[in-house]
């Protein structure tokens, strides 16, 4: 059975860095008990608002490595915040048994494939985000929200 972990901000939590959401409305449509949802960034412990924060030289498995550093706009570095949240939201992931996840694009936690790129110019390049690459590293399929609207107009939720 397909079980998913959500970004809380693609479910209309008002948890991103600037205290405003990224809802997307078919989300709601899934049943209760197949997903759950939480915000890395926060449960690293960083407020809501917070200042923008992007990965430098590398992406979330440098930064699992320690091969590289997530900095916010104010230079900083917020790395710990990172990882700690990335492996609470593994932990809450894992408890529910998720076998998916759907996770807010480019973000420096979130973002599957394409990031933000540690320029703060609104600039990506190719990786995944600290949450992302743990998820990943744990056998969890990791979907952008827009993949996720792709494969729903080949299978509509019922
Ligand atoms: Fe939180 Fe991820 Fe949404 Fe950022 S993209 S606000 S870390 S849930």
């Amino acid at each position: 059975m397909t079980r998913y972990f959500i970004s809380a901000c693609l479910l209309g939590q008002r948890v991103r860095y600037d205290g405003r959401d990224c809802l997307i409305k078919e989300l709601l449509a899934l049943k209760a008990e197949y997903y759950i949802s939480a915000c890395p960034e926060m449960l690293g412990g960083l407020a809501t608002p917070r200042p923008p924060a992007e990965i430098q030289f590398g992406d979330g498995h440098d930064v699992l490595g320690a091969y590289a550093t997530v900095l916010d706009s104010q230079g900083q570095d917020v790395s710990q915040a990172f990882i700690k949240g990335a492996y609470h939201a593994l932990k809450i992931a894992q408890d529910f048994g998720a076998t998916h996840a759907i996770l807010k694009s480019n973000s420096p936690s979130c973002g599957s494939g394409s990031i933000y790129d540690g320029s703060f110019s609104g600039q990506k390049s190719s990786g995944d985000g600290v949450t992302a690459a743990l998820f990943s590293q744990h056998g969890i399929s990791v979907l952008t929200e827009q993949e996720f609207l792709n494969a729903l107009q080949c299978n509509p939720l019922k």
